[in-house]
């Protein structure tokens, strides 16, 4: 057999190998026990040997204390170790232990070495996880080829077989995680839509219910905790495990507990063990919907729920999904295996590059699925990309987003880090880079310090552009160029140490930091008639997202207004330095006259805020009562508000250049990115190409 890449599932409780057979029909490899998937679990003995899978699980379960499992949990957790005669292990070497005995035993069933392998990991971990992911391939001695989100390689293996173009809803409940995703299945490719996941949710707190169930039972029968001795809570935690996948295939059991002499034995019905775990089932039920109105999507939208992971054989989620979606459930994979055979088949697309042909009998007796034509994977990242910025009056720190969930991997964003720089000293930035979704930093991962040097002292303020790339295993990597000089810059990355700091004031903890830039506020005015509509304002709408990306939204805010020619305009968005929320109210605009005159808009908006203040209007056609227009605009310009006006169509030139107090733009569709940009750049740079007027 020719074959020496293989796909790894690297589960929470059981992992499972396989690869594409000389026939290009992906097959399960077998392990040395001849099971097709192997306890996640590794025993460590006393003389130094290390035994892993069905041994490592039967020993476990005979009470021996020297034994780890579920530690993918911890991942890319510095501080998570497991001793072991008197040897630490982290879970990157505990994962290792696995992936080694995995390859071992898939050499043995191919005959030859395996040398390159894609592994999965649930969509949710964070670039460090991936990363450590990677270095337990690396440990084990496997070229790993890419780290796939384990819904995204059920999806393949499902999708490849599907001859229907379809939108799918990927439910993946396993051991210790719950991950939904959402997938389009079309003649060329398999694509994921969105995704999102619950990595504290899994069968494990079905088994702990359970356990609690019963022996709250016990504690009325016999008033003794069970639990309050470890080896047996231990114990009853394995019972539980056994008891619930009995449940999956009776409707009724008994569960035994044996305490300090004391012998319970419980009856527990199906009904029984599914009214007591139902919140966990509410609680999947609410993240599938959460992802579906993510892409402005519900249940109708979809074509069926695709069940991944061991725990969707338990009756209930099948039965409370239809309850509740009408939607059909679809079979045709094996749960335990689905997830490595979506990874061998990226394996073998990435290790060969080239096209193969699936010849696989089903048990209808049908055969020859192609993969021609439809080898394209699009995956998504399940979290956003951002740093930790101080906000514009320098109150709070913020976690702003530069590449958010949900966008196509692998994916790089641009932006520019604008600072005062010193001819006396070293010129450096730190950047925090963060992986999450909300404001506040401590509710996000953070991947780590990046330290940009070797910046060149310039007079005025020195722009560094920094790329941050997400690669297509979902890992990340910074870069950074000085704009002036187009030089690479050095960057490295460092531990984060301490992160209290930002849960300080920025004012508190540096009270006059001497190379602070003075925070910007720019607010957008879009004009939304109804000459704007069609490819003008399309382009519009994507002018001002790409001026967004050139704008340093670590000190500065961007707000959006609607405005319908001048007199009944609205801010859409208030002055924001979160980039999702900025280009959804982009997005949001539509042509609806509703409002207050613009220019008192403006003022409005930006009367209690410090530092530089900019509105940029774009607009077609003319605005009536203009000279009223006139005279607030020039309310603003004496408030110190800097006012960019764009023009293009039949605007009344005169008019524009009047309501501005920089050089008017005359533009076109065509040209509206670039006329952003300019604006983009005198903002960011402080040039001086467009003259500021009063
Ligand atoms: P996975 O991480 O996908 O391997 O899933 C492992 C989880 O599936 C564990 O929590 C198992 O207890 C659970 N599981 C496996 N088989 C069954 C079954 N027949 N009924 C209920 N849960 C099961």
């Amino acid at each position: 057999m020719k074959v020496t890449t293989i796909g790894i599932d690297l589960g929470t409780t059981f992992s499972c190998v396989a690869a594409i057979d000389e026939h290009g029909k992906p097959i399960v490899l077998k392990n040395d026990d001849g099971n097709p998937i192997t306890p996640s679990v590794v025993a460590f003995e006393q003389d130094g040997n290390v035994i892993v899978g069905d041994e490592a699980k039967n020993i476990q379960s005979l009470g021996d204390a020297n034994v780890a499992s579920f530690f993918k949990r911890e991942m890319g957790n510095p501080d998570f170790y497991l001793t072991f005669h008197g040897r630490q292990h982290s879970p990157t070497d505990l994962s290792a232990y696995v992936l080694a005995k995995l390859k071992a035993d898939a050499e043995k069933v191919l005959g030859k070495s395996v040398a390159k392998a894609v592994i999965t990991c649930p969509a949710y971990f964070s670039a460090i996880q991936r990363e450590e992911v990677k270095n337990a391939g690396k440990l084990a001695g496997l070229d790993v080829l890419r780290v796939i989100n384990e819904p995204t390689a059920a999806a393949v293996a499902f999708g490849i077989k599907s001859e229907k173009e379809q939108t799918l809803l990927v439910y993946d409940l396993g051991g210790g995680t719950f991950d939904v995703t959402l997938m389009k299945i079309t003649a060329d490719e398999i694509a994921v839509l969105a995704t999102d996941g619950n990595h504290q949710l899994g069968g494990k707190d079905w088994d702990d219910t359970l356990r609690d169930y019963a022996v709250g039972k016990f504690q009325e029968e016999f008033a003794a905790n069970p639990l309050e001795d470890s080896a047996t809570a231990n114990d009853l935690l394995v019972a539980a495990e056994n008891v619930k996948k009995a449940l999956s295939q009776k409707i009724t059991t008994n569960f035994v507990i044996a305490y300090n002499g004391n012998k319970g034995r419980y009856e527990i019905t199906r009904e029984q063990f599914e009214d007591a775990t139902k919140h966990l089932i509410n609680q999947t039920l609410t993240l599938c919907e959460s992802v579906l109105a993510a892409k402005q999507m519900d249940w109708k939208h979809i074509d069926g729920i695709l069940l991944v992971g061991g725990s969707t054989r338990m009756p209930q989620v099948e039965s409370e999904l239809k309850k509740h979606t009408d939607k059909p459930i679809l079979h045709g994979i094996n749960v335990d295996e689905a997830v490595a055979i979506g990874a061998a088949i990226q394996a073998d697309l990435d290790a060969n590059e080239k096209h193969y042909t699936l010849e696989t009998k089903q048990s209808s007796g049908k055969s020859g699925y192609t993969l021609e034509g439809r080898r394209t994977i699009k995956d998504v990242t399940g979290q956003s990309l951002g740093m930790i910025a101080e906000n514009t009056d320098r109150s709070q720190y913020i976690n702003t987003i530069i590449i958010p969930r949900n966008t196509n991997i692998p994916s790089c964003e641009v932006r520019p880090f604008q600072l005062r720089t010193s001819s006396r000293q070293d010129n450096e930035i730190e950047v925090y880079v963060t992986q999450g979704e909300g404001i506040i930093p401590s509710g996000c991962a953070i991947l780590g310090k990046y330290v940009i040097s070797g910046i060149t002292h310039e007079k005025n303020n020195a722009v560094c552009d920094i790329e941050y790339h997400y690669d297509k295993s979902g890992t990340v990597e910074v870069c950074a160029k000085q704009r002036s000089t187009g030089k690479n810059l050095t960057v490295r990355r460092d531990e984060p140490g301490d992160m209290s700091w930002t849960d300080l004031c920025p004012k508190d903890r540096d009270p006059e930091p001497e190379l602070i830039i003075e925070p910007v506020t720019v607010l957008i005015a879009i004009d939304t008639s109804g000459s704007m509509s069609g490819q003008a304002f399309i382009l519009a709408q994507k002018a001002a997202k790409d001026f967004l990306s050139q704008m340093d939204l670590s000190h500065c805010s961007v707000g959006i207004i609607r405005a319908p020619h001048g007199p009944k305009s609205k801010v859409i968005l208030p002055p924001s330095q979160n980039a999702t929320e900025i280009v959804k109210a982009i997005d949001s605009l539509t042509d609806t006259w509703e409002g207050e005159p613009l220019f008192e808009v403006i003022k409005n908006e930006l009367a209690d805020i410090d530092g530089q203040r900019f509105a940029v209007i774009l607009t077609d056609g003319q605005w009536g009562s203009e000279e009223t227009m006139i005279r607030q605009a020039n309310e603003c310009h004496a408030a110190d508000i800097q006012i960019a006006s764009l023009g293009f169509g039949s605007v009344n030139e005169p008019f524009l250049q009047a309501i501005a107090n920089w050089d008017m733009i005359m533009t076109s569709p065509e040209r509206f990115s670039e006329s952003f940009s300019k604006i983009a750049q005198v903002i960011t740079e402080g040039k001086t190409e467009l003259q500021r007027r009063s």
